[in-house]
């Protein structure tokens, strides 16, 4: 046991968290997680805690992998640092480069590391302007992205991001960013067909391309399903409709893949769910299983080889292709591969949660339940025939999680969203268990709504 008052007095005085209320934290103690073992998380007071967040969306083999510790052992041994920089390069980056083309769908054969998601995103800010310089039109430099989206926390990852929260702390986005709507047909539709609201919004990108000037326009970029906004589901009509429009608009789509990639939705990325076929996919998390530190952009041949001809590209970080992380990414993918971990997640563990977590659209304050893959979402509304929205947004979320929590479970709020996304390694006796603990959880959030 580790003194758990000390620890928390320890970090309200010196450590700033991200993303957190510190003065709520400061009342309450901040939760103190001192180890993990699959899906399970232990806290300093010994309670067993459901992860079903998988962390942050990232541990998607699981807790407690040996194999993932000694491949980071192995390679601290033998070359625990060296860049890629200036013509250099070394074996867990190569190694690691070739599996992610074989992996990923068609031509996108090319691979720039980053330290994290935020900083893939940033790297593709600059790559697509560059391209487009390149190509002769250094006019299109423009990208268009989403409202309420997240990409990241870095200046250009929370530009790119829709969030006005974010954008209000900071004066972003940064220039030549823009936002159209998300496909959210619950909360949005009105009396429109899923796949009608789905091609109406998937216009939005071409009316903001005609607004802009077409020849302006450098990118578009959005998650296959957008994650930390609320797991927003798209209608079966959005993607085929932006790809045609990216298409014949000539601009680079760009898909974020640092959630719903390497499994999450039952392939190793969400563009093979929904048949997208990007020029530049977004990796992280999943990518190491948050093991390590590790982001990266995958790259078409054609757009990579442009950059290429074109001289140096004056970008990278010290932690680019780092080698220990590289090699741990390498384990990851191996055994996310040969135990069947995906192919199961589509053909046995996806369908099985997707029964179970319709179920909960059956309890009183749930108006949609929705999932693909192992992520999903909980709409909560006061009213489900009029799929009203709560008075204080968020507040009946908070309470929710924070039951979830006491009760043995990890699930986050967006709003009054609860979200879930829990390692793929789940079984179908913890998803029962999940879904028990889930249930009990938004009793209580109820009561707490109503008192
Ligand atoms: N893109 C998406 C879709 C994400 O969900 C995140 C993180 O949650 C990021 C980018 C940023 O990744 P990181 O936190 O590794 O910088």
């Amino acid at each position: 046991h580790y003194p758990t008052a000390e620890l928390q007095a320890l970090d309200a005085a010196h450590h700033i968290h991200p993303f957190s209320d510190s003065a709520a934290m400061r009342a309450r103690g901040a939760r103190v997680i001192t180890q993990a073992d699959g899906v399970w998380l232990t806290d300093s007071e010994g309670n067993r805690i459901l992860d079903g967040m998988a962390g942050l969306w990232c541990v998607n083999i699981g807790y407690g992998r040996e194999e993932l510790a000694e491949a980071a052992a192995r390679q601290m041994r033998q070359l625990p640092f060296y860049n890629t920089f200036f013509m250099t390069t070394h074996p867990p980056a190569v190694a690691l480069s070739a599996k992610l083309a074989e992996i990923a769908p068609g031509d996108l054969n090319r691979v720039f590391y980053a330290g994290s998601g935020s900083e893939a995103n940033d790297t593709n800010i600059r790559l697509v302007r560059h391209y487009w310089h390149a190509m002769g039109k250094p006019e299109k430099r423009t990208i268009i992205a989403r409202k309420n989206a997240y990409h990241g926390s870095t200046m250009g990852g929370a530009s790119l991001g829709g969030m006005g929260a974010m954008h209000a702390q900071g004066g972003l986005p940064i220039p030549d960013i823009v936002h159209i709507d998300q496909p959210h047909w619950w909360a949005e539709g009105d009396d429109l067909s899923p796949e009608e609201f789905g091609r109406a919004r998937a216009r939005q990108l071409e009316e903001m391309i005609d607004r802009l000037g077409e020849g302006t326009v450098a990118a578009f970029i959005a998650e296959p399903i957008q994650g930390a906004g609320g797991v927003i589901i798209p209608p079966e009509s959005y993607w085929p409709e932006i790809s045609r429009i990216c298409r014949e608009r000539e601009i680079l789509l760009i898909a974020d893949e640092v959630i719903c990639g390497f499994g999450r939705t039952g392939h190793w990325f969400g563009s093979q769910h929904f048949g997208i076929d990007p020029d530049i996919m977004t990796i992280a998390k999943g990518l190491s299983s948050g093991y390590q530190p590790i982001g990266g952009s995958i790259i078409r041949e054609s757009v990579a080889e442009v950059i290429e001809a074109s001289g140096e590209f004056f970008h990278g970080y010290t932690y680019s292709s780092h080698p220990v992380a590289a090699a741990v990414a390498l384990e990851n993918i191996r055994i996310l591969g040969e135990e069947g971990i995906i192919d199961r997640v589509r053909e046995d563990t996806a369908p099985y949660m997707a029964q179970k977590w319709a179920t909960l659209a059956e309890h009183p304050m749930v108006g949609e339940a929705r999932m693909v893959g192992l992520m999903g979402a909980l709409e909560l509304t006061p009213d489900k025939a009029a799929r009203a929205a709560f008075a204080n947004e968020g507040t009946v979320g908070l309470m929710t999680r924070e039951r979830c929590f006491a009760n043995g479970l990890v699930m986050r709020h967006v709003g009054d969203k609860m979200i879930i996304s829990p390692p793929l390694v789940i079984t179908h006796e913890e998803i029962d268990r999940l879904i028990e603990l889930a249930w009990q959880s938004l009793d209580e959030g109820m009561a707490q709504a109503k008192a």
